[in-house]
């Protein structure tokens, strides 16, 4: 369910409150006027946003998603054109913000949806025994996408308080202590949820291994916040290469990079692994090598090298005629050609 059709849903049933507390509400402050401009110009975008209220990019994102979860606006899908206003008038405005109630929304920006919690997992990511917290969303749109469900519009996972998440970890407390093992958030992209997991680990995590399964690619201040929690990071680097990046995830590398020395200058290094895979048309070996050469450069010292698993029949052929390029590379380079 969208947040929208939350809204729609739940505050029929709400009591009507005379005053906006937009800052108990949980509100950006401008909220109240950017919501009076875009009903009153019936017009909605986040360069429109950004210009009438003279505000920058940052801000105008956290009105939009303000007037989003309240209904101002219908459901973002791109906010950079725009976008439906499902308000017509002030009153009409005035009558919707008097039905939303404190507590609904408060708690509803406490929600994130969880695709799954994974007990007693062994071996497959970090130390001892381990639960994986499976996040819905990913700002990545990756070809051969590992997790579909967690960027499926349709299978959202269900929404969790931290307190329902942290009692769901502490049932195996006992074993990861006993194994140095813990939590490790993972998804979809955890380090969209950095608040969450920053409110989940300060009810109770003290002597957990905390790993997160990271691409990297979200703002800078999701992963300055989670700095003191995290034990360990898994970043799924795909390819260093932009242009490699870029046309199988459908976004730039920029930030990833970006980041990444960011940690590295945090004193980060030993704490980070690199998975770099081989994926099937769009990398090589060759690229495999470089993307794991720029990043020893950067300072990365453990790496995770693998192939993306697609249909048998052609990951056999990938593999195969990527070792005719690359014996051929051989070959053209040193004068002879390697057999396996
Ligand atoms: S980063 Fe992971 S979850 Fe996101 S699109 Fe790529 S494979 Fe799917």
């Amino acid at each position: 369910m969208s947040i929208f059709d939350f809204f729609k849903k739940e505050r029929k049933q709400l009591e009507p409150k005379s005053i906006i507390d937009v800052e108990a509400l949980g509100l950006n402050p401008l909220f109240e006027d950017a919501a009076k401009i875009v009903v009153e110009r019936q017009d909605f975008s986040l360069p429109y946003l950004q210009r009438v209220l003279g505000i920058d990019y940052t801000r105008a994102r956290e009105i939009a998603e303000d007037l989003e979860i309240t209904g101002v606006v219908g459901p973002i899908t791109n906010p950079m054109i725009p976008q439906e206003v499902l308000i017509h008038d002030e009153k009409e405005l005035y009558a919707l913000l008097g039905t939303i109630c404190y507590k609904m929304i408060s708690e509803y920006k406490r929600q994130t949806p969880i695709q799954c919690i994974n007990r007693l997992r062994m071996g497959t990511d970090g130390d001892g025994i381990t639960t994986l917290v499976a996040f819905h969303g990913c700002p990545l749109r990756c070809k051969y996408c590992l997790n579909p469900s967690s960027i499926s519009d349709t299978d959202c996972g269900r929404c969790m308080l931290p307190e329902d998440v942290m009692k769901e970890l502490k049932k195996d407390e006992l074993y990861y202590i006993a194994t140095k093992g813990g939590v490790t958030f993972g998804g979809g992209e955890p380090l969209l949820y950095s608040l969450y997991i920053k409110n989940l680990l300060e009810l109770g995590a003290k002597e957990w291994n905390v790993t997160v399964e990271t691409s990297l690619n979200v703002p800078k201040i999701n992963i300055e916040m989670l700095l003191p929690y995290i034990n360990e990071y898994i970043v799924d680097i795909k390819d260093m290469n932009s242009d490699i990046y870029k046309s199988y995830t459908g976004k730039s590398n920029r930030r990833v990079k970006e980041n990444l020395k960011w940690l590295i200058g945090k004193g980060m290094s030993d704490r980070i692994v690199c998975r770099i895979p081989l994926i099937p048309y769009y990398n090589n070996e060759s690229d495999q090598r470089d993307s794991k050469k720029e990043l020893s450069e950067m300072g990365i010292k453990r790496f995770d090298l693998f192939t993306y698993t697609i249909e048998g029949k052609k990951t056999e052929q990938f593999v195969k005629r990527n070792r005719f390029i690359s014996n051929l590379k051989k070959f053209a380079t040193q004068g002879l050609i390697v057999e396996e």
